[in-house]
């Protein structure tokens, strides 16, 4: 699933390209993406809207429009925003779920292999249910808000960094990269993390983060960015993926376990 280096990644591409844009025409391949309001007023509303600004909370796409509205889009497992030039017909192809025409001659696609995708046209995004349950962005923690968030906290520090309500946008690839840079057992409880654990921890969120920005995510499964490129911080992955490989660090073997369902990478030696 997307996480916030990948949806960044594709926000600051939008920019670049589709800001200021008219949608000129929305075809609805797939309704079921399209959770509020209704397919065909989604449609209506949307025409001839220009994208005014784009921003992210979270894995949350937003798109602020010219009418004061504005359209989320969460790509959950599977999904794709690529942009390319016009088809003719307009209808996009393959996987595209909703078809975006913009002007300029530019075709946005919503592509989602297993519609889990959610799109939305609401008055606010604040007022979203998933957004007001969200923690706070990485990027925004300061040292002494996190020391507090971690007290008293009996889970387990992976999962824990996943919770979406404790701090957003990071899932499982980037707790498994972090806690590896910051040498720390996925499997500790929270509270349980010293002060200089603390710290490294908190410094190895942005770290990673920040670097997974730059290098346009990880592209593991789904995930492409805009142009459809895929995002080469799989390159960068000293855990993730490497079950059974030596560690960059130590040269002991990956090992990979299953915690709370998910696939957890780690350094048996390395993280303690
Ligand atoms: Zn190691």
């Amino acid at each position: 699933m997307p996480e916030l280096p990948e949806v960044e990644t594709i926000k600051r591409d939008m920019q670049k390209v589709i800001l200021g844009r008219k949608i000129t025409g929305v075809y609805v391949h797939k309704p079921v993406v399209i959770r509020e309001p209704s397919p065909a007023a989604f449609k209506k509303s949307l025409q001839g809207l220009t994208i005014k600004n784009i921003l992210r909370r979270g894995k949350l796409l937003i798109l602020e429009l010219s009418n004061g509205s504005f359209l989320t889009i969460h790509l959950k497992m599977t999904g794709q925003l690529v942009l390319s030039q016009n088809l003719r017909n307009s209808g996009g192809s393959g996987n595209s779920r909703v078809t975006f025409q913009l002007s300029g001659g530019k075709t946005l696609n919503f592509n989602d292999q297993r519609l889990f995708g959610e799109l939305r046209l609401v008055d606010s995004w604040k007022k979203i249910k998933f957004i007001q349950g969200l923690g706070p962005e990485p990027f925004d923690l300061t040292y002494g808000g996190f020391q507090d968030m971690l007290s008293e906290k009996k889970t387990r520090i992976k999962p824990l960094l996943m919770d979406q309500s404790f701090i957003s946008g990071i899932g499982n690839i980037y707790a498994a990269e972090i806690l590896f840079r910051a040498r720390i057992d996925p499997d500790r409880p929270a509270q349980s993390l010293s002060e200089k654990e603390k710290q490294a921890l908190y410094k190895a969120i942005k770290e990673v983060l920040k670097s997974a920005i730059k290098h346009g995510g990880s592209s593991i499964d789904d995930y492409v960015q805009l142009s459809g490129k895929r995002g080469d911080y799989v390159k960068f992955h000293r855990v993730y993926g490497r079950q059974g490989q030596p560690c960059f660090v130590c040269n002991s073997i990956i090992k990979k376990n299953t915690q709370g369902g998910r696939g957890t990478y780690f350094c048996p030696k390395c993280q303690k």
